[in-house]
């Protein structure tokens, strides 16, 4: 059996319950070490084997848990954040199924939320934006047509950028082409969740400024919206006016 678990954003203790149960059972954990908090490990029972999947292709990968399922044991495929966010998980799994092996997944706490928790942020502000999207700038790792940048930007919502960071040039562009005004509020955040998290807030102007100054190559997100504003309107579920399933207008 295989289990497919998101490790979360990095604090170690933001894996979930189950998640961590699963770990501290599992004869194999393979996990991603460009991203997986090491600290993670700690739980692992003893004589468990442990591989770095940073210097491994699909097929070592696979071929990791194919050995373990011939032992009888149990494989752990730990991935960062939530593993249906750019986690590979699907090309796995569909091995998996060829080989008739058994997959399961547990999800995880997903860095876009790791980085509003660490900006004390709410994503859908009441006639600020009542969306999020997320997404990441075409690089060497290419993005459908219908999903440029630009495109998506048109609707001047709350966007989330992933594996963005090395090219914000082209975000800024982008965004600014797109419809964002260039004071359009953003927030590049570092490592959120982990012991050394770091919050620059800027604009969609000043983005690649921003990470330049600060040395911000890797392991961010790049939040924008007005959604970072002073302005929002308060909800309609806690309002005193406003009658709903489970409670009366009192006024
Ligand atoms: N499945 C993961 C995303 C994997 S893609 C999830 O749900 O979060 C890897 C990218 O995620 C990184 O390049 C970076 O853009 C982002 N990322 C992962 N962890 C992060 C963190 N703690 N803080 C900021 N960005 C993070």
């Amino acid at each position: 059996m295989v289990h497919f678990i998101g490790a979360g954003p990095g604090g170690a203790d933001l894996i979930t319950v189950r998640g961590a149960r699963l770990l501290g059972e599992a004869d194999v954990i393979i996990y991603a070490g460009s991203l997986v908090n090491p600290a993670l490990l700690d739980g692992r029972k003893a004589g468990c084997q442990v591989h770095d999947s940073a210097k491994m292709t699909l097929e070592e990968v696979v071929g990791v848990m194919e050995e373990a399922e011939r032992r009888g044991e149990t494989t752990v495929r730990l991935h960062t954040g939530d593993p249906a966010l750019y986690g590979a998980i699907r090309e796995q799994m569909d091995e998996l199924d060829r080989l008739g092996i058994a997959y399961d997944v547990t999800p995880g706490v997903s860095a876009f939320s790791g980085a509003a928790a660490t900006l004390c942020a709410e994503y859908t502000l009441p006639e600020v934006s009542q969306s999020v999207i997320i997404t990441r700038m075409a690089g060497r790792t290419p993005v459908p047509e219908g999903e440029q940048l630009r495109k998506l930007a048109s609707h001047g919502c709350t966007m989330v950028l992933f594996l963005s960071t090395g090219l914000l040039e082209e975000v800024e562009r982008e965004l600014v082409a797109g419809g964002y005004p260039p004071h359009t509020p953003a927030a590049i955040v570092y490592k959120a969740t982990w012991p050394e998290e770091q919050v620059y807030r800027c604009t969609v102007s000043t983005l690649a400024q921003t990470a330049r100054e600060n040395g911000i190559t890797k392991t961010a997100l790049i939040t924008i919206g007005n959604f970072l504003g002073e302005k929002y309107q308060r909800s309609k579920l806690y309002d005193p006016a406003f009658t709903h399933e489970f409670r009366e207008a009192s006024r």
